[in-house]
């Protein structure tokens, strides 16, 4: 198990600029870990350092050069002395050096009581030099950055041992070093990959055993991320702590098992059995008149023994709520198996669960870390089959559940296949119990864990297949798989007959059964439908097939997609996808919104549906400026008539019940007359019975979708706008500043606007959903087809820039998904403690 990060993390300073003078006292502006150029030596270029010794320089392949500090990339050494002569260069390195200069006579101070204000702050360090300036944390009022004039008044400040304001103890500390990075939107660790780019850079590998390795390394997460994971983990513990004394924080689930993604959720566990331990051991005392500590917490009038989980759930949730900085959009699911609290960190984009009863999560986490750690094609192996699955629409964690696999599932099968090798190349559960050593022995719930701790007490496997062979054999196992008619029993690493032995009554059987390694009564795939199921083994058959072909096994020479990428291309390798697409866009709509009054309307949902569709009509002609012609139904156009039947977006949505079939779009539903007027300028889209649908033709004319982060932000501070990035706007305002940016891309055409479109479409949305959770799907077909990669490249961004933007237009305020609302940037950017972390995002410009 992780032991996970420190909860005080020692404030020295964090750069990753190499060494420089340390911090201290000292006049002029702070060191800077790269020497400011003479200006002299500047006009005598024989005097110039050679600009590959630069720090800031990194080499890259054929002859390239790296500026770190601006994040620029030149072709060769003299375009790179160029860059470093030029103005933005010279401009980010005084910058730089101001911003390590004012760090360097800053202070970061807590403790101080609630309310107290910055210029009572400025008044007390006052007394030790000048202050230049005080920023409080604007959320919680909980900290301060307090910034003296020189290094010596901070210097005075720190050698003072105790700091009192109005009767509270305050905390004070040098400020902390943060990695300097060139705007939030340029931080190394964030360079996202949009699909058509990860293809791209798998298809260099040389054979698929590499494109495998190579996948494990840019889908994990970066040392920042993970940075950014541990000190909110630490932030949490910190906060917690304070209410509930003892209690640990501990992270599980992918964040610390070994099959991490960038964007995975944090689950975390508050284990607060210590706190009841403590206040046990408090009123004991309290009877023989001495305390423990315990009755200062401000939960000394709460009995946590004796309170039911739904209200400790509550109280959780309400120090979340109050207490954490950044933290929002805050829930408690009593309800489920696992009652957890969820939330979302707003600067960092992560979304979170908090659960306070769930052990034997940590144990399967590190069960599963183990299992990562021994063999070196487990990570490949699982990381391409959870791709692939994504892709397919056959796993992922859907929000509220649904039919598919979750990733815990997938992982769990993908180790059973290596459990069933011959020979193995994993251990059964069974044999790892019996290589436990004492220390390694723990039974949960009644349930044994023991397992060795250390991949070094396994014996390395003696199966020499290769990750590329095995990937081709995962897919041949599971298309035939008896999946309804066998137990799958990592324990025993077989599959049982039904019903397997020690699982009990518990055991809840389905068309997939598979077998938690531990809680032998759970079925870890129980939520699986058998729809899901089916699908799972079609596509197994269908990838099976496509690994059998000299496309999966050789690397193309003409520079086709060839080995894992085909896998990765949504649907591609199901039969009849590959000319339909599977192209879709599901856009969720509140339940508090029309979607539910459609339900009630009397002869259905006509009126909501066209406000939808001209929603979307507005967001890609007047937001992204696309033309945007009413269409032909698809029967009409040729092409194939219906949306995929089996598209994972719609099969990720709960079987409807009969009654609510007629709201979700069931093919039995009358047909409507249309009398809306749906598009703006008066017209409307065409909609067709008995399933109604709208269409549109449409025509991309620039690319709206590069560049957009970077002028949107530009467009909003030159607007005079001093919101914070990560605050939004009103609905209206996004949308006005999303139609500036697709303007300004548009004009940043050189050729003004192109007389051909760079690409065209048809498109086609129709209602799917059940009465809780409607929702639009948009189906787009390329024209002509197959898709290329511009095409794909618009569609990944339209599928998140869509639904936020039609939500928006509809007045439900952006994503209903919390990992979307995140400036993650400007968080990761930042190396520093979780108080100053949290408040970097208010006090950098
Ligand atoms: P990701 O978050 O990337 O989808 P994950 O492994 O973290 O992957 P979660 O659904 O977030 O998946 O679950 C977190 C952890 O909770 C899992 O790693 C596992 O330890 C535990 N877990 C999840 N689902 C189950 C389940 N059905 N039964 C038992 N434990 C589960
Ligand atoms: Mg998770």
């Amino acid at each position: 198990m992780d032991a996970g990060p420190d909860p005080d993390p020692d404030p020295g300073p964090a750069t990753d600029e190499g060494p420089g003078p340390g911090p201290g006292p000292g006049p002029g502006p702070g060191p800077g870990p790269v020497p400011d150029p003479d200006p002299s030596t500047e006009l005598n270029s024989s005097l110039v350092p050679d600009p590959v010794s630069d720090p800031d320089v990194e080499p890259l392949p054929r002859g390239g050069f790296r500026c770190r500090l601006c994040q620029i990339s030149a072709a060769n050494r003299p375009s790179l002395a160029e860059h470093l002569r030029g103005k933005k260069h010279q401009r980010l390195r005084s910058l730089r050096a101001e911003r390590r200069a004012q760090e360097q006579r800053s202070l970061f101070v807590s403790g101080f009581a609630r309310g107290t204000s910055g210029a009572e702050l400025t008044e007390y360090f006052g007394a030790f030099g000048d202050v230049a300036a005080v920023v409080m944390d604007k959320e919680k009022g909980a900290y301060a950055i307090v910034e003296l004039q020189d290094a010596a008044g901070r210097e005075r400040a720190l050698a003072e041992p105790q700091h009192s304001l109005a009767g509270h103890r305050l905390r004070v500390r040098p400020r902390e070093q943060k990695v300097f990075a060139y705007g939030p939107g340029h931080s190394p660790c964030r360079e996202s990959r949009g699909p058509g780019q990860l293809e791209q850079e798998l298809c260099q590998a040389p054979d698929v055993d590499a494109q495998m390795t190579q996948l494990v390394g840019l889908l994990a997460l970066s040392e920042d991320e993970r940075r950014v994971r541990h000190l909110l983990v630490a932030l949490f513990q910190e906060v917690f702590t304070e209410f509930f004394p003892g209690c640990a924080v501990m992270p599980f689930g992918s964040s610390v098992n070994g099959f991490d993604t960038r964007g995975c959720d944090l689950d975390l566990l508050l284990d607060l059995e210590p706190t009841k331990s403590l206040q046990a051991s408090t009123r004991e005392a309290a009877g023989n008149g001495s305390g423990s500590g315990a009755e200062d917490s401000i939960l000394s009038d709460i009995d946590l023994a004796a309170t039911s989980a739904p209200e400790v759930l509550e109280l959780v949730a309400a120090v979340l709520r109050r207490c954490v900085p950044g933290v929002r959009r805050v829930r408690a699911v009593p309800t489920a198996r696992r009652p957890v609290v969820k939330f979302c960190h707003k600067q960092s984009g992560l979304a979170g669960d908090i659960s306070i009863d769930n052990r034997l999560a940590l144990l399967n986490t590190r069960f599963l870390q183990l299992c990562a750690e021994a063999d070196e094609r487990v990570r490949p192996l699982v990381y391409a089959v959870r791709l692939w699955a994504k892709q397919q629409g056959l796993a992922g964690n859907p929000a509220g559940g649904g039919p598919l696999l979750n990733n815990y599932a997938l992982t769990l099968l993908v180790l059973f296949f290596l459990q069933t090798r011959a020979p193995p190349v994993l251990p059964t559960v069974a044999q790892l119990r019996d290589l436990a050593g004492d220390e390694d022995r723990t039974v949960v719930a009644g349930w044994d864990c023991s397992f060795p701790r250390d991949a070094a007490a396994l014996e390395p496997s003696t199966n020499t297949e290769s990750s590329c062979s095995l990937l081709a054999d995962f897919f041949h196992v599971f298309g035939d798989f008896d999946f309804p008619g066998r137990v799958i029993s990592l324990r025993e690493g077989q599959a049982l007959p039904l019903p397997p032995p020690e699982a009990g009554e518990g055991l809840k059987l389905g068309p997939l059964n598979l077998q938690d390694p531990f809680e032998l009564s759970h079925n870890v795939a129980a939520n699986v439908n058998e729809k899901t199921a089916a699908r799972f083994g079609r596509c197994c058959r269908d990838a099976a097939k496509y690994c059998r072909s000299l496309q999966y096994c050789r690397k193309s020479s003409k520079g086709r997609v060839w080995g894992l990428t085909r896998l990765f291309r949504p649907g591609a390798v199901e039969p009849g996808a590959a000319n339909a697409g599977t192209f879709l866009i599901s856009i969720p709509l509140d339940d508090a919104s029309g979607s539910q009054q459609l339900c009630r309307e009397p002869g259905g949902r006509g009126p909501w549906f066209r406000e939808v569709c001209a929603a979307i009509a507005f967001v890609l002609r007047d937001v992204l400026k696309c033309s945007c012609a009413v269409g032909k139904p698809p029967q009409a156009s040729g092409e194939e008539s219906e949306f995929p039947e089996d598209s994972a977006l719609s099969e990720e949505l709960p079987a409807a019940p009969a009654a609510e079939e007629a709201a979700v779009g069931s093919k039995r539903r009358p047909p409507e007359a249309t009398n809306g007027a749906a598009l703006p300028g008066g017209k409307r889209p065409r909609t067709n019975g008995p399933e109604e649908t709208a269409n549109w033709s449409c025509a991309v004319w620039h690319r709206v979708w590069t560049g957009r982060r970077r002028l949107r932000r530009r467009l909003r501070h030159g607007d005079g706008d001093d919101v914070p990035d990560g605050d939004d706007l009103p609905d209206g305002a996004e949308l006005e500043l999303e139609r500036k940016v697709s303007e300004a891309i548009a004009q940043q055409d050189e050729a003004g606007w192109p007389p051909e479109p760079l690409l065209r479409f048809e498109a086609s949305a129709r209602v799917a959903g059940t009465r809780r959770e409607a929702r639009v799907l948009l189906r787009l077909l390329p024209t002509p087809p197959p898709p290329g990669p511009l095409f794909r490249d618009f569609f990944h961004f339209l599928r998140s820039f869509l639904p936020v933007a039609v939500r928006r237009r509809l007045g439900q305020g952006g994503s209903p998904d919390p990992r979307e609302g995140g400036d993650a940037e400007v968080f990761l950017s930042t190396a520093c403690s979780p108080h100053e972390m949290l408040l970097y995002c208010h006090i950098s410009p």
